[in-house]
């Protein structure tokens, strides 16, 4: 065999995101009608939503067929189409008064690539030594695992379970023992946090970026769910913002996945770096979803389209699941992280024999593509054994088939548990 670079192991060779994704494009391609899919990160088709977006397509077509043009026939700067910077810098500063500028917001294709490109620039080997990544609140997104390409681009830090009544439980960052040195360029949280539905509260956010503040390192926050857009957040909490915060924001919760639209606001050395590297890597972004969003951003509907739309539709999707789940394990050792925003369920089986991945397996066979737990504690320093008890569900995709996929998944669990 021919020698494969330090690239190809780590991107090439197969992962997590990548199972997730192949699981999700089969069922989605099949069509669902034989599995329960509750794998996979796709946002609901919300008619309201999907009206929409089919309704500003066809208005630029009829009504713009210049922009339309432009849209598909122009290069795009490498920062971003200049009018959306200049509506997402007026959206922001409307909202929450942060004095952003043009200089503080890059447009990537997708906030996974704004990712690749954040990490591998603020970690890896620099002129100073090894300058890392700090995960501080594991289980965390299982789509950063990959992304460094330097062998200790992370590091990660177990989280403190909090048991609550019926059935919930809640994790906390554990400020008292996170792993800090000088490596550490960034401490990076998704909030609310897939998979858990963890939202970190105002105080929490505070604290990190005083922690932060004090060690010279950025504080990147991922809100892919988060406020204004989608605004899947069901706890009363404001976005943060600060000195050396790195904020990225996605359309593709917001119903357009398939435009790959990320934003990053950040300060302008970070910008003007991404955006570098966009020009390197892909020489311009796609710029469907900034042409098809544009006015929404100009004047503000997408704010008012998330919180009235968007967080009620997933916030009633999530007690719905609650119930369903509640009602279909009752009697098994389940438990509930509490859902506070995002569109996953967390459950953990304390005790449960067998390892996440063999349950992942039996799931499956009964038709239930589910993702194993285990993926989401990468980075961590040594081995946890409740990684193994957890699974991330979808609750999104199709309500009314969700009862009886939790009636299913109960069988399993309730089987595993007999098995000892
Ligand atoms: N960050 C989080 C926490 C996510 O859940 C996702 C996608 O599910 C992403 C980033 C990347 O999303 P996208 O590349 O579609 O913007």
């Amino acid at each position: 065999p021919k020698p494969r670079t330090r690239l190809h192991e780590k991107l090439a060779r197969g992962s997590g995101i990548e199972r997730l994704m192949q699981d999700l494009g089969r069922a989605m391609a099949e069509g669902a009608g034989h599995v329960h899919m509750l794998g996979g990160g796709n946002p609901a088709p919300i008619p309201e939503v999907t009206a929409r977006w089919r309704d500003m397509m066809s208005t630029m077509l009829e009504k713009s067929p210049e922009r339309f043009d432009r849209m598909l026939g122009v290069y795009d700067p490498q920062q971003g189409n200049r009018r959306f910077i200049q509506a997402v810098v007026r959206l922001f500063n409307e909202a929450y008064d942060w004095g952003l500028t043009e200089e503080n917001v890059v447009i990537t294709n997708g906030g996974q690539t704004a990712y690749f490109y954040l990490f591998n620039l603020l970690a890896g080997e620099s002129t100073s030594g090894l300058r890392r990544i700090l995960f501080p609140l594991m289980p965390e997104y299982i789509g950063y695992a990959e992304q460094g390409l330097h062998p200790e681009t992370f590091i990660a830090a177990r989280s403190t379970i909090e048991e609550l009544p019926g059935g919930m439980f809640k994790y906390h960052v554990d400020f008292d023992n996170l792993p800090w040195d000088e490596s550490i360029a960034a401490v990076c949280v998704s909030r609310p946090t897939n998979p858990t539905g963890n939202v970190l509260t105002d105080a929490e956010m505070r604290r990190l970026h005083g922690l932060c503040r004090e060690r010279g390192a950025y504080l990147v926050v991922d809100n892919a769910y988060g406020a204004p857009f989608p605004d899947m957040i069901f706890t009363d909490v404001q976005p943060f913002w600060g000195e050396d915060t790195v904020l990225t924001y996605s359309l593709s919760k917001v119903g357009l996945p398939g435009t790959r639209t990320g934003i990053l606001i950040g300060p302008p050395e970070i910008c003007r770096a991404i955006s570098s590297m966009n020009a390197v890597v892909g020489l311009a972004n796609g710029n469907v979803g900034q042409a098809l969003t544009l006015p929404l951003f100009e004047s503000g509907e997408i704010v008012q389209l998330s919180r009235d739309v968007i967080r009620p539709f997933y916030q009633e999707r999530s007690q719905r699941a609650v119930a369903a789940i509640k009602e279909a394990f009752a009697g098994l050792p389940c438990r509930i992280h509490v859902p506070e925003g995002a569109l996953f369920l967390w459950l953990w089986f304390p005790g449960l024999p067998g390892g996440g991945d063999a349950l992942y397996e039996d799931l499956k066979a009964a038709g239930v593509l589910v993702v194993p737990g285990h993926f989401f504690f990468h980075a961590l320093p040594e081995k946890w054994d409740h990684a193994e008890e957890c699974i991330r569900i979808n609750y999104a995709m199709n309500a009314g088939a969700f009862p009886e996929a939790a009636r299913e998944m109960a069988a399993v669990v309730k089987a595993r548990y007999e098995a000892g």
